[in-house]
């Protein structure tokens, strides 16, 4: 079959010239994603060769051969695993199959500089062959086909794919370095950058030495082959013989991120069942951890031979930012991946590793509250789904939450919280919404601030969920501020005083009564009742929620999402008996309550709520319309 020319992606093309002209410095970690994508090859057909032995054809000792042809000004990364056919070149080495590539395309900003420093956030795979090449050769065989394929390109919008020869399974990548990029050419420089990115490799990385042996004219040339990693697998190490930059490489590795890890566990189990665990917790959040499928991140070995990348059963989805390798002695070596689901070591595996995660955060939590922070930050949101979702382990993270409120800028635990409420508060109260900075400015918050009460701040689109599912806790029901009466009488305030105070104020019942009569009428359908508030101290007005309908914020969300009958159910309408508007108001409605005035200054204070609740009016030239009629009748000549 002749040479057949095909066209990258559209989004690998995009990727590919930034990936070409980029300035980026650390273009060394070409070698560490190539020796990545042979060790994963490997393991792979190891995995394959459970089931199906003459895959390995006789040769079952994997490995990883670099060679370098100084005079062609090539290097060439060779491995001995599963290899592609025609058609996984094809799709493998021509589109984007990884999300976390994807995302990372997604995030290019078209700034050089910018892109420049996700390339060292994400990785870019294979591709980042074309940071120090002209041009990639890419020979192949898969294990058990007969015919190789040869896969060229020069990483400008195309490549070609042809039959070749090649004797041996697995795939060899042939770079034609480019003019700065010689120095892989050299022994010690690549000895250099498989030390500090590839020793955690679990295969050996091996590599020709060619030395001068004798003087003279018995000078000679002669080439020994060494192993330039560790080449053990590296959780099977001991802690002690393991280094914080090993365990970011091999972090690197296994989580396909290129931050450092927040945390480390590395741990073996000993008893009934027996694996060792070598997890991290990333520091920044990747950008695909709220992708729909909560694909799981942690990799299975049984006995150091891989098994899978994608095993649901080894932690549940809220944990699916932990990246890393669990590798179990007491499953079969020949499980299939079908196997994995509803098996009952796994799931004593699962019990035990969500048990050291969260013990893990909660120490972190209450011991170093600053770093603590920084997790909560980039993860809180995904924590917050296991506890609508997982039951058994609710009150673990419930523990592990932490919270802004109004009691200042620090982060706060439900334990504070609650160790704070004040005599006669019932309930833990709390607010949703988009941004925490907008909610402490809501209104529904003043008779709390007045009172001393702390309302906590809720900000994640999950909070809706998960402060529903629970509904109680440690006997106090979650009240959201924004939903029917506030209750607020039955709680002391700081000071007697201000009690008393208000019992002052409300007097005139009579002329509110007509106001509220007369608003209702002005107001219509636009409101499901007015009533008066005791949760307001300096607004005039504000929106609640009725006891039984969906909150505010929950409804915004559900119409956002196309869910527009979620957005139906009504408002009240709430008003401050000790206002100057209210009070002005009050004296209208007495004199006449169908004016046009009287009707237009109603409707304006009701689209004023909506406005401080971040919702749309209805009629906004309307708005316009009344606010100039009012500010013409009331500002100074
Ligand atoms: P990633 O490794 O992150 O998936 P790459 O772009 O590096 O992304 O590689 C794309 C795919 O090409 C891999 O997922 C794998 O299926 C295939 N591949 C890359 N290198 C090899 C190799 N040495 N042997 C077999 N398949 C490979």
């Amino acid at each position: 079959m002749s040479e057949e020319k095909l066209s990258f992606q559209a989004e690998v093309s995009k990727l590919l010239s930034i990936v070409a002209h980029s300035l980026y410095s650390d273009k060394e970690i070409f070698l560490r994603e190539l020796i990545s994508n042979a060790s994963d090859a490997c393991d792979k057909l190891r995995y394959e060769a459970l089931t199906n032995e003459d895959l390995l054809a006789g040769d079952g000792e994997f490995k990883i051969k670099l060679t370098v042809d100084k005079e062609a000004g090539t290097i060439s990364i060779a491995d001995n695993g599963i290899g592609m056919n025609r058609e996984d070149l094809i799709n493998n080495l021509g589109t984007i199959a990884r999300s976390g590539t994807g995302a990372f395309v997604d995030a290019l900003t078209g700034d050089s500089k910018k892109d420049m420093a996700l390339i060292g956030q994400f990785g870019v795979g294979f591709y980042s062959s074309f940071m120090v090449s002209d041009k990639v050769e890419v020979v192949t065989k898969r294990a058990g086909d007969d015919q190789a394929w040869k896969w060229i390109s020069d990483g400008q919008g195309e490549f070609t794919v042809s039959e070749a020869e090649k004797d041996s399974r697995g795939m060899t990548a042939t770079l034609f370095l480019n003019d700065e990029s010689k120095e892989y050419l050299e022994f010690h420089r690549i000895q250099q950058v498989v030390r500090t990115y590839s020793d955690h490799i679990a295969i050996p990385i091996l590599m020709d030495r060619e030395t001068e042996e004798g003087e003279g004219d018995e000078k000679k040339k002669v080439i020994t082959e060494e192993t330039l990693n560790t080449a053990s697998a590296l959780w099977t190490r001991s802690k002690s013989d393991i280094n914080e930059d090993q365990y970011k490489e091999f972090y690197h590795h296994v989580g396909h991120v290129f931050d450092d890890p927040w945390l480390t566990l590395h741990n073996t189990v000993e008893g009934v069942i027996e694996y060792t665990n070598l997890l991290f917790i990333p520091t920044s959040r990747p950008m695909d951890i709220f992708h729909p499928d909560r694909k799981q991140n942690v990799k299975l070995y049984v006995k150091r031979v891989f098994i899978t990348d994608n095993c649901d059963e080894l932690l549940p989805p809220y944990l699916r930012f932990v990246r890393g390798v669990v590798d179990a002695q007491d499953l079969p070596l020949n499980i299939s991946r079908e196997m994995l689901q509803n098996n009952p070591v796994l799931s004593k595996i699962k019990l035990g590793l969500v048990k050291r995660i969260l013990g893990e955060l909660k120490k972190k939590a209450d011991k170093k509250p600053e770093e603590y922070a920084t997790f909560w930050e980039a993860f809180g949101a995904v924590i917050k789904e296991g506890v609508y979702e997982d039951f058994t382990n609710r009150d673990a993270l419930l523990d592990i939450c932490r919270f802004k409120s109004t009691n200042g800028d620090d982060l706060v635990s439900l334990e504070d919280y609650m160790g704070r409420m004040k005599e006669g508060q019932e309930a833990i109260y709390y607010i949703t919404g988009e941004d925490v900075s907008a909610l402490r400015n809501s209104p529904q918050l003043e008779g709390f601030a007045a009172k001393g009460i702390e309302v906590l701040l809720l900000s994640d689109s999950v909070d809706e969920f998960w402060v529903s599912a629970i509904g109680i806790h440690k006997e106090k029901p979650f009240k959201s501020v924004t939903k029917g009466g506030a209750d607020l009488d039955k709680i002391k305030s700081e000071e007697k005083e201000a009690d008393d105070k208000k019992e002052d104020e409300s007097t005139d019942t009579e002329a509110l009564d007509r106001l509220i009569a007369a608003m209702k009428v002005a107001l219509g359908e636009d409101v499901k009742d007015v009533r008066k508030s005791n949760r307001l101290t300096g607004s005039a007005v504000c929106l609640v929620a009725d006891e039984n309908d969906m909150d505010m914020h929950l409804q915004r969300m559900l119409a956002q999402h196309g869910q527009s009958e979620a957005a139906a159910s009504k408002r009240i309408l709430e008003i401050n008996d000790g206002h100057a508007v209210i009070e002005k108001l009050k004296s209208m409605a007495e004199k006449d309550g169908t004016s046009n005035t009287f009707v237009d200054a109603s409707k304006l204070l009701f689209d004023q709520a909506c406005i401080v609740e971040g919702e749309k009016i209805q009629d906004p030239a309307a708005f316009a319309r009344r606010l100039s009629s009012v500010m013409a009748s009331g500002l100074p000549l």
